[in-house]
């Protein structure tokens, strides 16, 4: 499958690795948003957060104790953002599940 973060899962195309465990990894966007702007995805491919089911969903739990694990690591302690955009008009480019999680500056809402 031509999947852009399954290849970078896989290692096929490089990326800066924030964390790395058995089933997640998180990395820096190639054209951050924030000062701190990482990825956090699935290995497993899921196409997007409409794609979550019951056999799956125990991923999202654990994506959001990296997300935790990932602010220590990085002091992130003013604050963060997670969003996951999902579909053409929530503004989704890469077609697998991902969370971008952002900080570093006062981020503004409602967002754009
Ligand atoms: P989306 O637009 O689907 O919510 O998020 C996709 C994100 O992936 C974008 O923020 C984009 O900058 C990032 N991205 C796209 N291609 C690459 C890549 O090859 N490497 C990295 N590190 N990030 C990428
Ligand atoms: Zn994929």
């Amino acid at each position: 499958m031509d999947c852009l973060f399954c290849s970078i899962a896989r290692g096929e195309i490089p990326s800066t690795k924030v964390y790395e465990d058995d089933r997640v990894l998180a990395f820096r966007d190639i054209d951050p948003k924030a000062p701190f702007h990482a990825v956090v995805i699935p290995k497993e491919h899921i196409p997007s957060a409409a794609a979550i089911t019951p056999e799956n969903s125990a991923i999202v739990g654990h994506i959001y104790e990296v997300i935790a694990e990932i602010a220590r690591q990085e002091k992130l302690d003013k604050g963060f953002r997670v969003v996951t955009n999902c579909g053409e008009e929530g503004g989704q480019t890469v077609g697998h599940l991902h969370f971008h999680l952002l900080a570093g500056r006062n981020l503004g809402w409602p967002p754009g």
